[in-house]
């Protein structure tokens, strides 16, 4: 009896290969009787990458007004750099999605900026910021470019810096769960950061540096990797632009002027260019 059953399943094990390469043979004897076309698999490529949507993320606004020169406050130079870089991205690159966290003199939570740019399913996050030294005058200048990392100590004063936006915001600690004045270093490190985008979001850091210094001539304080809020919080490469210190009377004027908002502008975007050139080209 035993046997006879190990017979049947054997029989039945046996059989449905057979009857599967049969059917197989069956289905390409019919597409020869009926001359249907072949799949070629080797024509088969996976669909290219396409860059669809920046964010532009102006730093600050409303209450927050981040740092400030003699004149110049740094909400304001953002968010005019920020509706510049729209206008002209959008000219240059017709098909390209740009989608800003505020246009007006507000208030916009980080996490709300971040929501934006998810919401919007953005490929690259570009926040608009200025830098500024603790002197009331700034000896430091020039440009800096700031990709989420993890913290180093020497970092921490800088990077509590441009979040302390964060403790405007009325129930923060909820929100940005174990974020607070005291532990910051630990949530930073411990936060996770998207790996994939580090890549990319270094790629794009170092396409505008080189804009801004072989271009435009400016100095360069160079890409750093640091614990921003606004870029940890990201859902894509993103990169934070510090496009020079408002307290230094010299980048302060830069700052202000058309024609220093012009260069960083068009630097920005041959960058971007570059960077969407060199992602849907990729193999
Ligand atoms: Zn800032």
């Amino acid at each position: 009896m035993v046997k006879n059953i190990l017979s049947i399943v054997l029989a039945i094990f046996l059989l449905i290969p057979v009857a599967f390469f049969c059917g197989a043979a069956r289905a390409q004897e019919s597409k020869k009787k009926h001359h249907l076309p072949t799949l070629k698999t080797d024509t088969i490529k996976a669909p290219a990458f396409r860059f669809r949507t920046v964010v532009i993320d102006a730093g600050h606004g409303g209450k927050d007004p981040g740092a400030h020169g003699a004149y110049a406050k740094e909400k304001n130079v953002a968010l005019a750099i920020a509706k510049k870089l729209k206008i002209v991205l959008q000219q240059q690159l017709p098909t390209l999605h740009v989608v800003m966290t505020r246009s007006t003199d507000n208030f916009v939570e980080l996490h709300r900026r971040d929501e934006i740019a998810a919401e919007n399913k953005g490929d690259l996050f570009i926040s608009i910021h200025c830098n500024s030294s603790p002197q009331k005058v700034s000896s430091d200048h020039g440009v800096l470019l700031l990709v989420y990392g993890y913290h180093r100590k020497e970092e921490q004063l800088e990077a509590i810096q441009e979040n302390s936006a964060v403790y405007l915001e009325k129930d923060y600690q909820k929100k940005y769960s174990g974020y607070g004045a005291n532990d910051a270093i630990n949530t930073i490190v411990l936060s996770a950061f998207q790996q994939k985008f580090r890549k990319q979001c270094i790629r794009f850091a170092d396409l505008v540096n080189k804009e801004f210094k072989n271009t435009d001539g400016r100095y360069s304080l160079g890409v750093r990797e640091q614990g921003v809020l606004v870029l940890q919080q990201s859902a894509m490469p993103a990169v934070l632009i510090e496009t020079g210190y408002i307290n230094n009377p010299k980048d302060e004027e830069y700052l202000s002027s058309d024609d220093g908002q012009d260069a960083i502008v068009q630097s920005i975007t041959r960058a971007v260019k570059k960077y969407k050139t060199e992602l849907e080209t990729q193999p």
